[in-house]
């Protein structure tokens, strides 16, 4: 009796209908057992009692029924408001699971679908702001985060400087030993500015073989020691694939004007040195000439300028 008793509230408590059913059931029948329980109270029987009676019983039924189709549905509003705000501002909703029921397994459902949705998200956030060579971030990933430290480097009025830099003679690397062997040359050089440059300075894969970083708190004198650095352990690096071949990069460099200038404005700045320093000779780093206190350096000549 006590197991078929278990049972049934197991049941009724898992399924949304039977509780809906079960409410209205007690709901409609307030009003006859009422009635019941007067006539059985033995109190003198009236026709204006009786509707009396049959009137306040369905209003308490029909005030109980609504209680319970609230209690049973207000999950569903909720729901429902969280996806909303989901949707609109991307908030990720707090789903907590009330019940057993039909409600808690939607409950569930969209916890999982909005899990699975962020993670695909995020996955497609990562691939769209990086570079699957090198592991760096890329050109959009740049100019997102770019933002950002030029509004920091504005408020906090700290220099912000950017290096940009391209490979030598890139194509001959390519037709003499081969595409993937050009790979791991940008794979190498991606390396070697993440071990050189700071851990907060921003490094990217522009695409082909040009990267960029932008150094904050880092003045042009601080950041032209930084590309010399840089320049010199590109130079020295040993390549396997390309049996020890010198591999060298020019260089930009600029200081950006925090007050006036934004990511693209200093970016084609730093090119324009950049291209200078192609012009000089390749293998350099380059910066404005209106600088006295700068220092430019030469070191023209590696394996592949020469052929
Ligand atoms: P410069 O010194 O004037 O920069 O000459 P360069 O040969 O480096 O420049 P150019 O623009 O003539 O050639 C760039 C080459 O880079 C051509 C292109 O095939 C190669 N390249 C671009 N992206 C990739 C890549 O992802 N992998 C490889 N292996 N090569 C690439
Ligand atoms: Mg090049
Ligand atoms: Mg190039």
């Amino acid at each position: 009796m006590k197991a078929n008793t278990t049972r049934i509230r197991e049941f009724i408590g898992s399924s949304l209908l039977a509780q809906a059913f079960a409410g209205c059931f007690v709901a409609t029948h307030v009003p006859i057992l009422s009635i019941a329980a007067y006539v059985a109270s033995g109190a003198a029987i009236s026709a204006q009692a009786i509707l009396a009676i049959i009137l306040l019983a369905t209003i308490v039924g029909t005030a109980f029924a609504f209680v319970v189709m609230r209690h049973l549905l207000l999950p569903v509003s909720e729901l429902a408001r969280g996806l909303k705000s989901y949707r609109v501002e991307g908030r990720i909703p707090r789903l907590v699971k009330q019940r057993n029921d039909d409600v808690g397994r939607l409950t569930d459902e969209v916890r999982a679908l909005i899990n699975t949705l962020e993670e695909k998200l995020n996955r497609l956030k990562r691939q769209a702001f990086s570079d699957t060579l090198t592991g760096l971030g890329n050109r959009r990933w740049l100019a997102e985060v770019v933002g950002a430290e030029i509004a920091r480097s504005r408020r906090e009025q700290r220099p912000l400087s950017v290096i940009v830099l391209d490979i030598d003679h890139f194509k001959r690397i390519n037709d003499a030993f081969g595409h993937d062997a050009g790979d791991e040359v940008l794979v190498a050089i991606a390396e070697t500015a993440k071990r050189v440059l700071r851990p907060y300075d921003l490094i990217a894969r522009l695409g082909g073989e040009e990267f960029c970083a932008f150094l904050p708190g880092t003045n042009l004198k601080e950041a032209l020691q930084i590309a010399e650095r840089l320049r010199e352990a590109i130079a020295a690096l040993q390549i396997e694939t390309i049996r020890g071949r010198r591999v060298t990069a020019s260089f930009g460099v600029h200081e950006g004007n925090i007050a006036r200038e934004h990511f693209k404005d200093m970016l084609r700045i730093a090119d324009d040195y950049l291209y200078q320093a192609k012009g000089g000779g390749r293998n350099q780093v380059q910066t404005s000439e209106a600088q006295p206190a700068v220092m430019q350096t030469s070191a023209p000549g590696s394996g592949f300028n020469e052929s």
